[in-house]
This record gives structure tokens, sequence and C-alpha cells, in this order.
């Protein structure tokens, strides 16, 4: 057992404070990381908070992790000492059953093992990246590419991924007209990837406040949702829309928007049923979706393609005694575009 420090929430009502957690030793098919910096996730607040249902305290939260392999053990062969690695939000599944080999580990039937406040499979209760040191099994840590540095590498863990994944799926690309709901954590990364995989991009946001940053980070248009009029001129016009808003939105107005055969891909997650007029969806035979994370081999795939098109979140850098006031600028949306703890500062 090794004793590492850790930022951690102890209740559901308290601040975050600096205390220290457990990890595993490592065994044959794990690596140690000593993790160098980790990305503040909206979710890491939900779940410290009980929104999404009661939690083991303390809980160190954390998904978006990267650092360098400290340790190997004596059976691994993916990863080597010195490694820079990457960690999201999940580090285990049953790897047996369909959605697991055919590598959609995301699925799993058995449920995948997230990274922090889930039961692993060995019984023990995960901790996430608020913490100087992790032990994963070595299929669910992935390669960050040296074009990437490495604080700017861990929101593609979850953020990156989230957005790159459907993107992929609905087959964004030359030719397809690709709008995305949202300019917070996974809606800048959804315009950089669709942009990068060669779609035109429209974003939608309730105000035109942050114009400026989505077209610099790749839009073509940008449009607001509070005038009524950008849902009668863009009616009809495409082929997917990534709605990134966690909050309740008008989805039948939004479904509006897509052609014939077009798709709107939930990635945020509202806490209460969206209504949906089913018309909207059967007169152009429309799909409204959802999509969570990614593959381990797709968010390979994914990381890879940053490093070769250059693309990095935007990011703010703070100590961990900064924490507790970065969740509260989060709900605020107070960022530009995600928060990225220097974990050197919990030493
Ligand atoms: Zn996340
Ligand atoms: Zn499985």
């Amino acid at each position: 057992m090794l004793t590492v420090n850790a930022y951690a929430a102890t209740s559901a009502t308290e601040p975050l404070v600096r205390t220290t957690i457990e990890r595993r030793d490592v065994g044959p098919n794990d690596v140690l990381i000593e993790i160098r910096y980790a990305g503040i996730c909206h979710s890491d607040i939900h779940t410290v908070r009980g929104d999404w249902g009661p939690q083991h305290y303390p809980l160190a939260p954390g998904h978006e992790i990267a650092g360098v392999v400290t340790e190997v053990g004596s059976e691994v062969t993916r990863h080597r000492v010195g490694d820079r690695v990457g960690v999201g939000c999940m580090v285990n599944s049953c790897r047996e059953c369909e959605y697991c080999r055919r590598g959609e580990e995301q699925y799993c039937r058995e449920g995948n093992v997230q990274t922090y406040g889930a039961v692993d499979r060995d019984g023990t209760i995960t901790q996430g990246g608020y913490t100087t040191h992790v032990v994963v099994n070595e299929d669910f840590a992935v390669r960050i590419p040296d074009a990437l540095s490495l604080d700017a590498a861990a929101p593609l863990l979850c953020a990156g991924i989230t957005t790159y994944s459907p993107l992929r799926h609905w087959n964004a690309g030359p030719g397809k007209k690709v709008a995305v709901v949202g300019l917070g954590g996974l809606g800048h990364m959804a315009v950089k990837f669709a942009h990068a995989l060669g779609a035109e991009v429209t974003v939608l946001s309730q105000s035109l406040k942050k114009r400026e940053d989505g077209l610099r980070l790749g839009a073509d248009d940008y449009r607001a949702t509070s005038d009524p009029e950008t849902f009668e001129r863009l009616a009809d016009s495409f082929d997917l829309i990534i709605n990134t808003v966690s909050a309740g939105i008008d989805i039948s107005a939004y479904l509006g928007l897509l052609k014939v055969d077009g798709a709107l891909v939930n990635v945020g997650a509202p806490a209460e049923p969206l209504p949906v007029n089913v018309f909207s969806l059967l007169l152009k035979r429309r799909t409204f979706a959802g999509s969570a994370i990614g593959g381990i081999a797709e968010t390979q795939e994914m990381l890879d393609f940053c490093g070769e098109h250059g693309i990095a979140p935007e990011i703010e850098v703070i100590t961990a005694d900064q924490i507790n006031e970065a969740y509260e600028r989060v709900l605020a949306s107070d960022v530009r575009y995600r928060f990225v703890i220097d974990i050197a500062t919990l030493n």
C-alpha cells in the first residue's frame, strides 16, 4: 500500500481539503503513474457534492489525468518507466463482453469502473487524479504524444474524448455541417475537433459573448440561441449537432435545425428528463442520441490526432489550494476553458 497526498472531499457539503489516500501495490499488470496535471471536470463537482448519488468519503475526484510512469508490474508490456501517459474516466471493465471485445469498454455490459468514487472489480473504492500518484491497469493508461504538453493533454482524457467520439461516430468531416451547442470545456474541444476533421462548424450559444473565441477556435459561424430568428434561419441546415449543455434545452427546437437523417447527440447530461416532440424526429427521419466518452483505443486515436494536428484545449493552470475557488468559477461558467491542477503543488 502506498500513502499519497491528495486533495479530497470529506463530505458532500464541505470544501475539498489536503489529505492523504491509499493506493494499492503495483500488481503484475499495473503501472504506477506520478501524476503531473489533473483537469477539473464539471462531473467532479457533481460527484463530490452527491448530486449523482451518495459517495464514500474522503473522495479525491479527477478523471483527466496526465503523468509519467514511474514503475511497471512484472507482466506489463504496453508501457515503460518514463512514458508519458494519461488516464481518463474509467480504470477497468469486464474485458469479455461484446462491447469490451470491440474496444468500447465505456459501454461494458457489467459497467465500466469509473476512475473515482466507484467500486473496482477487487472491491476497493476508486480515487481520482487530484493526487500525486495513481496505480492503474496498464490497459487503461494511454500514451500522450510528445507533441502535447502534459498540462494541456489532461483535459483531453474527458472533455477531449467525449466530443471526439461522437464526431467520429457520426462521420463529421468534409462536406458535413456540424453545430456545437455551448462553448464551454466540452464545446470548445468539439469546435476544434470538428474543424480539424474538415467539417463546417457553427457554434450555437446563448449570447454572442464568446463569438471572437469561437471563431478563433475554428468555428465558421456563431449564432445566439436567445435570438428566435436563429432557429428560423438555420432550420434544416445541419448534419450533426453536438449538445454539450447539461441544463435542459428545448430539444425539439434544436431538432428542427437538422437536415433529413441528421442527428442531435447529447454529451451533456441534464439531471431532468427532456421532453421531445416526436414529430420533429419522424418528419425528417432525424435521430436524437447520446454518447459517453470513448473506448481506450479511440482515446489513443484522439490523442494521436491531437499530436498530429497540434490540437490542445485552452487551459488555466492552478495550484491545489485554488481548487475550491475553481469549482465556484466552473459553476459560474467563468473559465476559458478548462482548469488544470498543477499536481506538483500537492507535494
Ligand atoms: Zn469529465
Ligand atoms: Zn465488458
